[in-house]
């Protein structure tokens, strides 16, 4: 039996997590759980599940348990009692945005495995979290399907065999569209994605490619490449999850259904397997594999996302917290599409790097540069 305590149990990767501890009662037991204003879905998981512990964003919220036994605290301060409450085996991390850092952190210390969705945690403190974990003798767990594959792919191999990754890219809802079509393209278009029902924040993400740019930051950090070893490519099937080139020129590469429960379930069963209720792959009824060769000129996120690896310290906190904040802008109708895109290019042109930031500095530039008034 694992413990598991969900943090974002209320998104679209926790609700599917809380479905693969529902349908394996005797495998997993959920202990704690976060969810953010969503607290409907929290009574209704204390209900079903019972768990040790629950954490909601807003301290109002705290009253609206009372008929229930069950510990409940609130805020920043409740996202890290759930990660590191005594009882957990594994921590999967499905909150969205760089708020997933600090918990993270907290349970890595106190010797947690953790099952991580929550991929800006990567992207704004990779070298710090894997260093941590390293310390620590902590697994991070990859859920994100591409890293999943990799991981799968990787499984027995040895790092200095890989020559390099391939990740794959469904495109988001705007891949057939040229740049000029993507001046006028709406928030509904956006969230319209043609492959997997997700959050809003990575659905967008999808769309302008950052998701993919954030993918390859990731992957550095977890499977410890060099940029140039890491490369994408446009697959519209999501089929192939994402491959791995070895030294022979031997390709491996995972794949499946379109469907986060397998890598959420594999993060949690790991180095083992269950049997799992999705329909199998058919290949005969996908019939064709399609494949397009990335460019970075149509996908400028994806090109910053390369240019913040390269440059490191902390320019890839700046691109991802220019790019939360412009994301919600645009979901809020405030921005246009391409203007996220132009505010992350002018802002990380503008920021003065500090190599090799501390988790204080990571955190402090975060907050600054989400605190800031943007002008389009
Ligand atoms: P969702 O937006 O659906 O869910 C996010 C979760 O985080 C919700 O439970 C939300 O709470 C909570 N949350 C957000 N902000 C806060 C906060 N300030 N304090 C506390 N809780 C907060 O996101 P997804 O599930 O789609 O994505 C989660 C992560 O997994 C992201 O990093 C994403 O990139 C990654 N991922 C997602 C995939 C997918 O298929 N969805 C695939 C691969 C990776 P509430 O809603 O209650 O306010
Ligand atoms: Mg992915």
């Amino acid at each position: 039996m694992k413990n598991i305590a969900i943090l974002g149990a209320s998104g679209s990767i926790g609700q599917q997590a809380i479905d693969v501890i529902a349908h394996h009662p005797e495998h997993f037991k959920l202990v704690g759980l976060t969810v953010g204003k969503r607290v409907d879905e929290a009574i209704d998981i204390v209900e079903r599940f019972n768990p040790e512990i629950v954490s909601v964003q807003h301290e109002k919220d705290i009253a609206r348990f009372a008929a229930y036994d069950v510990k409940v605290v609130h805020g920043a301060e409740g996202l890290k009692a759930v990660a590191t409450s005594s009882h957990n085996d594994l921590v999967l991390n499905a909150l969205v945005g760089s708020v997933g850092l600090p918990p993270t952190i907290a349970a890595i210390e106190q010797g947690i495995d953790i099952a991580l969705a929550n991929k800006e945690t990567l992207v704004v403190a990779g070298e710090l979290v894997m260093g941590y974990a390293k310390k620590y003798g902590v697994n991070i767990l990859p859920v994100d399907s591409e890293h999943a594959a990799i991981f799968q792919c990787l499984n027995g191999e040895s790092k200095r065999q890989v020559k390099k990754i391939t990740i794959t890219a469904s495109g988001g809802s705007f891949r057939d569209l040229t740049r000029d079509q993507l001046e006028t393209v709406t928030v509904a278009d956006a969230l319209n994605h043609p492959n997997w029902s997700m959050g809003q924040k990575i659905t967008i993400d999808s769309a302008t490619m950052m998701n993919k740019g954030f993918e390859v930051i990731e992957a550095k950090w977890l499977f410890d490449l060099n940029i140039d070893q890491i490369e994408t490519i446009l697959h519209k099937e999501s089929i192939i999850h994402s491959m791995v080139e070895f030294v022979d020129t031997s390709v491996m590469a995972q794949l499946g259904t379109p469907d986060m429960r397998m890598p959420i379930q594999y993060a949690f069963t790991y180095p083992n397997r269950i049997e799992h209720d999705a329909p199998s792959l058919d290949l005969s009824e996908v019939m064709q594999l399609n494949f397009k060769k990335m460019d970075l000129d149509r996908y400028r996120c994806l090109k910053y996302a390369y240019d913040a690896l390269k440059i490191g310290g902390t320019m890839p906190v700046v691109l991802n917290a220019v790019n939360e904040v412009a994301v919600a802008k645009f979901l809020n109708q405030e921005i246009g599409f391409l203007d996220i895109e132009r505010l992350i290019e002018r802002e990380m042109k503008a920021h003065q790097v500090i190599e090799h930031p501390t988790l204080e500095q990571i955190l402090d530039i975060d907050q600054q540069y989400k605190s800031k008034e943007y002008e389009v």
